[in-house]
């Protein structure tokens, strides 16, 4: 995986971690998006999804149409991010709240790490995968029917895609889970996680088709793709889903809908009441 890029103006190589061209201060933006377009990446990637389908056709008559009908919809798929009612509380307030990241909030004094099990691994897989730029990666997974992972809030905040489509990446799975399974340490040049298992946004029909065409058989009905490709499992290690990246900031502006986990709790349906359905939609939102 290549860390350095070269400027699309003055053609200098620099990190990609950097937000300006060093030598020509011109915008170079999305490390992540970089990250995926890689040519060893797409490359890869394209190998495991050709596979993927090769496999589809040898078992039988019309899996592979089943199979192209899930990458059909996962292509139109959006990602989502669950967040505890709080938060969304106070996004809601106006359009200056920022929805902010694990260590810009460690870094502004007013979180400090819990102490769970993902704090030892979580720093290292980021800066594996997000070189110098981790506190810029805001996290989400992808949906088909707005449903998100309950184990990280109530609240469903499901992303605008043309907010996010220019400066999102997807990735196999949990990336902290992937990293602990298939990180390999070293110093030589050999890549320290396997490539193929990062797209860019345009691209997420084919990862999950990478990933999951093998759950997919000619008898599987539409109805089942969105908990083939989202599966919330009984604790945050179990969970099965295709993570997103996101570069940068959120606001309530880049919210499309935001739902429920249980839809009929208190909560949910102090939330949801007509004054504040009128004031999300000013700001285009759609609750509930
Ligand atoms: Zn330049």
């Amino acid at each position: 995986m290549s860390r350095m890029r070269a400027c699309d103006h003055c053609g200098h190589d620099f990190h990609i971690s950097r937000q300006l061209c060093p030598h020509c201060a011109r915008p170079a933006l999305y490390g992540n998006v970089f990250a995926a377009e890689d040519p060893d990446e797409v490359a890869a990637l394209r190998g495991r999804y050709d596979e993927a389908r090769r496999a589809a056709q040898a078992r039988g008559a019309g899996v592979l149409p089943a199979v192209e009908s899930f990458e059909t919809e996962v292509s139109n798929s959006r990602a989502v991010v669950a967040r505890p009612a709080g938060e969304f509380q106070r996004l809601s307030t106006g359009d200056n709240e920022i929805y902010a990241t694990h260590y810009e909030l460690i870094e502004a004094g007013v979180r400090f790490p819990s102490g769970n099990k993902w704090d030892a691994l979580r720093p290292v897989a980021d800066e594996s995968l997000f070189p110098y730029y981790r506190d810029k990666i805001r996290f989400a997974a992808l949906t088909l029917d707005c449903q998100g992972l309950p184990g990280y809030g109530q609240c469903f905040l499901v992303l605008r895609t043309d907010m996010i489509a220019h400066r999102a990446s997807v990735y196999e799975e949990n990336s902290v889970r992937f990293f602990s399974k298939r990180f390999r340490p070293g110093l030589d040049d050999e890549p320290r996680l396997p490539r193929g298992y990062r797209a860019t946004w345009g691209e997420r029909g084919k990862l999950s088709v990478a990933k999951l065409a093998e759950k997919i058989d000619a008898s599987t009905p539409p109805g089942a793709y969105s908990g083939i490709l989202l599966r919330p499992g009984s604790a945050s290690e179990d969970d099965d889903f295709v993570e997103v990246h996101v570069w940068g900031p959120m606001t309530i502006r880049t919210l499309e809908r935001v739902i429920f986990d249980k839809p009929t709790s208190r909560t949910a349906r102090e939330l949801t009441n007509r004054a504040n359905k009128q004031r999300m939609a000013k700001f285009g939102v759609t609750l509930g």
